[in-house]
């Protein structure tokens, strides 16, 4: 590739804050609340128009219900929700054989109620804006090099959080990050998308009472037989036989359908596209075009071989291809599949998680799944990033192998991440002490007084 020396310029710094959150998906939100909470001056700067991040594509969230049913996340992300319901923008957290428990979310919904609860906190927020760089003092992060219709601007701030699924803050510093399992493979991107005119009804029922034809990976017919809001995963069989009769590409040897919020609407997650890296611009356009160009076998396929899709028709694409899997950062500590299967309590723990490890293969068509059988903690050390200071790291992006982030990328669990991340730095900024030095003990109680769940 050729290049070119961009001449060094001087740029207006356009704000200071004491917490400066970059990034308002799941993790954002609740990061940016917490640091809020008790008046210091919070940014939070967002690239694209609207927050929740991938919470607002469709999906529904993960993570709430523990693999022994019981409720393992609460604080701020179960306020999230309980703001939702009050909009009718929520379901319960219903329990699921396979994903523990599912919350179904209206993304509209979220964009509303996130943007309100983070202007009456007092959050400033800066929409279409993105962190194009960093401002270093050696080892410390000073802040941000944001790009815009604006151009180039600094935002500076005593503590940065990066939530930006991608590490972007937290790479562009200089913190040493992973991608991907060893040979460098990550989980392949999804574009949702919905249709309407479903009958939910027919198709759950033609689930629980025809088992041969319509077999499900993991959860039992009965499931369907008594909710009406749920998951299917499965009906391996009809997308063989879609393939073989019509030759149908379809990229997926799942189907999976998402019951939306409103009578009718059904989210498809079916969408695949290897090799697409989610921190490089061009192999994202192609990820999307491929995708796009997925869907007309993939909605020909629902329509003529799954009960209820039959009047069913199309009517959004999510707003951006879904990435599941970019950058991780190496942090204080590296959470593993070990500590996921083995349940693993840490003294630092700042959440509880209980999903299981679920990959979808960057190598193959398939999906490996394995459950633990009941919960597991994230350590802090895990969202402070070795070599620079002054840097916390919450979401997906945390610091753990391929496999752990199989398991601990669910939004729910992101939220209370999130939540954890907001409290450390609101006590940096009181203690003026880094986030390496926080007193553990301290944010633990915090987060138990304020309602969050950890493990006693
Ligand atoms: C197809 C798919 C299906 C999934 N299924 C589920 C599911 O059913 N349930 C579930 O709970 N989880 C699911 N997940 C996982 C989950 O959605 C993510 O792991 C989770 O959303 C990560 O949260 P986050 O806050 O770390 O990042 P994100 O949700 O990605 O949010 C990051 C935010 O940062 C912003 N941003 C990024 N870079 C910059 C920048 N440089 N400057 C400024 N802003 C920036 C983005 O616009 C975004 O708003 C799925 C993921 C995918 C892709």
């Amino acid at each position: 590739m050729t290049s070119i020396t961009e001449p060094q310029r001087t740029i207006p710094v356009r704000a200071q804050y004491d917490v400066l959150v970059v990034g308002g998906g799941p993790a954002g939100l609740t990061s940016a609340l917490a640091a809020a909470e008790d008046g210091l001056k919070v940014g939070l700067i967002e690239s694209r128009s609207f927050l929740g991040g991938n919470m607002t594509i469709g999906l529904p969230i993960l993570g709430f219900l523990g693999q022994k049913g019981n409720q393992i996340i609460k604080g701020l992300p179960q306020k999230f929700i309980d703001r939702l319901k009050v909009r009718k923008g929520a379901s319960e957290h219903r329990p699921c054989p396979l994903h523990m428990g599912i919350t179904l979310v209206e993304p509209e919904a979220v964009k509303t109620v996130a943007l309100e609860m983070l202007t009456e906190a007092g959050v400033d927020v800066t929409f279409y804006t993105a962190c194009a760089g960093v401002v270093m003092d050696g080892d410390t992060i000073k802040g941000i090099i944001t790009e815009s219709k604006s151009g180039r601007e600094a935002v500076l701030a005593k503590i940065v959080i990066d939530c930006t699924g991608d590490g972007d803050v937290a790479f562009r510093s200089g913190v040493p990050c992973e991608k991907g399992n060893e040979k460098g493979g990550m989980q392949p991107p999804t574009l949702m998308f919905c249709l309407a005119g479903v009958d939910t009804e027919k198709l759950r029922m033609s689930i629980a009472n025809q088992t041969r034809t319509y077999l499900t990976d993991f959860i039992p017919a009965e499931y369907f037989g008594q909710n009406n809001q749920f998951i299917v995963v499965g009906l391996r069989e009809l997308i063989a036989k879609a393939r073989a009769e019509k030759g149908l590409k379809i990229p997926n040897e799942r189907t999976i359908i998402i019951t939306g919020l409103r009578e009718g609407e059904a989210w498809l997650n079916m969408t695949r596209v290897a090799g697409v890296d989610g921190t490089d611009a061009r192999s994202l356009s192609m990820g999307e075009i491929e995708a796009r160009h997925q869907i007309d076998d993939i909605y020909t396929y629902l329509k003529d071989y799954v009960p209820g899709f039959e009047k069913s028709y199309f009517t959004k694409t999510a707003p951006f291809l879904g990435i599941r899997e970019t950058r991780r950062i190496v942090g204080q500590y590296v959470m593993t599949q070990e500590d996921v299967l083995g349940c693993r309590k840490f003294d630092d723990a700042i959440a509880v998680a209980s999903y299981p490890i679920d990959i979808h293969r960057p190598g193959d068509e398939g999906c490996t799944l394995i459950w633990c059988g009941d919960c597991y903690d994230i350590p802090y050390r895990s969202l402070v990033p070795t070599k620079v200071d002054n840097l916390l790291v919450a979401g997906r992006c945390i610091s753990t192998t391929h496999e752990a982030m199989g398991a601990i990328r669910v939004m729910a669990t992101c939220m209370a991440m999130g939540e954890a991340a907001g409290r450390a730095a609101k006590m940096c900024v009181r203690d003026n002490v880094s986030p390496a030095k926080v007193n553990v003990c301290r944010l633990r109680d915090e987060l138990v007084a304020k309602g969050a769940y950890l493990r006693s």
